[in-house]
């Protein structure tokens, strides 16, 4: 993910601001962001930087945010999202490196079709479940 991407990402946010105001908005971002490598030339360099974070700073809500504010729950400035592309700065290459198959063997099935981003969706509550 890279500036590069900014279009893409910003056609597919929801279209309604993330925060409520700015200090919503940078409590989370000093919370989520200052340890993820996505925002991490933005601070060595003062360039380039997170295309997620300028799309919340431009009135919408990037789909990679899974939203944590729930009815009847209590939650915080810096939990109230979940970036599913978070990477700490010192975890290692940007991009998925999955298991390489091992030499000589062949493959029983292709895992093209099932490599990608993960995404968690929450729980639904106790009651919601029918039975
Ligand atoms: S990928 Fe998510 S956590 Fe990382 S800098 Fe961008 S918005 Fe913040």
């Amino acid at each position: 993910m890279s500036l590069d991407d900014y279009d893409r990402l910003y056609e597919e946010a929801r279209d309604e601001p993330a925060f409520s105001n700015g200090d919503e908005g940078y409590s989370w971002i000093d919370a989520n962001c200052s340890t993820c490598i996505h925002d991490k030339e933005q601070r060595d360099s003062m360039s380039g930087g997170c295309p997620l974070i300028l799309i919340s700073l431009m009135g919408r809500t990037p789909i990679q945010w899974l939203d944590q504010k729930q009815e009847g729950r209590l939650y915080s400035r810096q939990g109230q999202y979940q970036c599913i592309e978070y990477r700490h700065e010192d975890d290692g290459p940007v991009e998925p490196q999955p298991i390489p198959d091992p030499p000589g063997q062949l493959t029983l099935a292709p895992r093209d079709d099932f490599e990608g981003v993960r995404m968690l969706t929450p729980l639904p509550e106790p009651e919601a479940v029918s039975r």
